[in-house]
């Protein structure tokens, strides 16, 4: 039983004008990506382990293509990545069953849907085999992603910590089809409209409320997969909205009837799902009065979400206000990284930080910092993958240590401030680029967590965005929107 396994993951936001090119992949071609994948907290894993414990399937892996989140993607990069990712697909003959690991939310600069063609073009390759996908809840989901999957399994967590059992499910999805156990009937359900806020996070949140619905319909006797797969706001591309996505065995009514129910939840509390930002002025004052560490989310320079990571606008208001305690803060730039590993460990530098991805929307920031440390960039993350910022530095600007990369990162967990020796235990303020991810890794360290009102290319301040291409009219920017069952008032 030849199980073929690919992965291609970036999440895009198409309001981050430096473009995602080839070499910001972290590719890994064959056993390469068993050796990388086995014992990580990722899909990939969980569907190994669903494999080796069944015993029958021998993993064929092809290709893996991972970038941190960011811009679109090079056209011509986008075109040579889908185009390795297809020959190696080619190259592996016979094929029993295939499952495709994507976050589900990358665009290129001309391309609006890679998952969906690298997908239609694996189905010419691969025939009419079981094809199971996993997807990121913030996934755009495409017709050409829908008709090439027999089962799409979502991420059932928000802040993301369910990859491997994701993984897993989507493994049994495949084996069930395999046994010939499964007939798949898929009902979807598309809602215009674009979510935030804490109401997301899928322990404490109405959002989770949804997901427990699809978590029942998975557990019922029919049930095969659901989820609602909410967009990544910051990609602006047609299919741009939110979804319900139920697939069961057999059983179009139960699908249908559970895709309507969940959307029509979604829908009625489309209010509640909207972030609530805090001033720069006022989220300083509170952290200059919290008795404990607080962490500022600057959602709109997430890098987790596709931003760009150098916006210093946080850092500038910290200088302006003239903040007393102890800050960490992150950001990338490149050449100042490049100045302070000339200039050495121990050297005062004049330097600016800021603005080098995004100079339309961040000015250069000048400063003087001290050289505390030097770093190859690589380290290693929570879930046990690999990390690059390609070089990296840690200064120090008085009360303020800044972690500056010489290219985006996640930083969302502590991981990646402890490999640069800098452990957030001991500041009073850390600035995280993630609007909720974060979260698992700090509540138990955190007095405060703050949202701020920053500007960046992933504000969860939707109406700062220009947005051009996303399904329109969409909540929460137009009025009067119309719903599915508006129509059905109507007809
Ligand atoms: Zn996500």
């Amino acid at each position: 039983m030849r199980i073929l396994i690919a992965d291609m993951k970036q999440e895009t936001s198409t309001f981050n004008p430096t473009p995602t090119v080839y070499d910001d992949f972290r590719i890994y071609v064959g056993d390469q990506i068993v050796t990388k994948f086995t014992k990580t907290k990722t899909e990939l894993s969980g569907a190994f382990d669903v494999f080796a414990a069944d015993g029958r399937p021998e993993i064929v892996p092809t290709m893996a293509a991972d970038s941190v989140s960011g811009g679109p993607i090079q056209t011509a990069c986008l075109d040579r990545l889908l185009e390795e990712i297809t020959e190696e697909i080619r190259k592996v003959g016979a094929v029993d069953a295939a499952y495709f690991c994507l976050h589900g939310a990358m665009a290129g600069q001309d391309e609006i849907d890679p998952e969906g063609r690298l997908l239609t073009a694996a189905r010419e390759i691969l025939g009419d085999i079981p094809l199971v996908i996993s997807l990121d809840l913030h996934a755009i989901l495409t017709e050409r992603m829908v008709d090439a999957a027999d089962v799409i399994v979502p991420y059932h967590t928000y802040p993301h910590v369910d990859q491997y059992e994701t993984g897993q499910r989507a493994a049994q999805n495949l084996l069930k089809l395999i046994d010939g156990q499964s007939k798949p009937t898929v009902a979807r359900v598309e809602l215009p409209m674009l979510v935030r806020g804490d109401e997301l996070i899928t322990a404490t949140g109405r959002f989770g409320q949804a997901i427990r619905m699809c978590q029942d319909i998975e557990s019922s006797e029919t049930g095969l997969a659901a989820g609602v797969i909410i967009g990544n706001a910051f990609t602006d591309v047609p299919d741009l909205q939110s979804n319900v996505i139920i697939t069961t065995n057999d059983d179009p009514e139960t699908a249908k009837q559970a895709a309507a129910e969940i959307g029509r939840f979604m829908w009625e509390n489309r209010e509640l799902f909207q972030a609530d930002l805090t001033t720069l002025d006022e989220s300083i004052e509170i952290a200059e009065a919290t008795d404990g560490l607080t962490v500022f989310s600057d959602a709109a320079d997430a890098t987790a979400s596709g931003a760009s990571g150098d916006s210093n606008k946080i850092l500038e208001g910290l200088i302006q206000n003239a903040f007393s305690r102890r800050a960490l803060v992150p950001i990338v730039d490149a050449p100042t990284v490049d100045a302070a590993l000339e200039a050495g460990v121990g050297a005062t530098i004049d330097v600016t930080l800021g603005g080098t991805r995004d100079p339309g929307r961040f000015e250069p920031l000048p400063l003087q910092a001290a050289v505390r440390s030097l770093h190859d960039g690589n380290f290693r993350y929570e879930n046990g993958t690999q990390g690059s910022a390609w070089r990296s530095v840690v200064l120090v600007a008085g009360n303020i240590h800044l972690l500056v990369t010489a290219r985006p990162i996640f930083v969302v967990g502590r991981r990646a401030f402890e490999e640069h020796g800098l452990n957030p235990v001991d500041f009073d303020l850390v600035v995280v680029k993630s609007p909720n991810g974060f979260r698992p890794y700090y509540e138990d360290i955190t007095t405060r967590i703050v949202p701020v009102d920053v500007p960046g290319s992933t504000s969860a301040n939707l109406k700062s965005l220009p947005f051009q291409h996303c399904v329109r009219p969409i909540f929460p920017l137009d009025e009067d929107v119309q719903t599915p069952w508006d129509n059905e008032k109507s007809a």
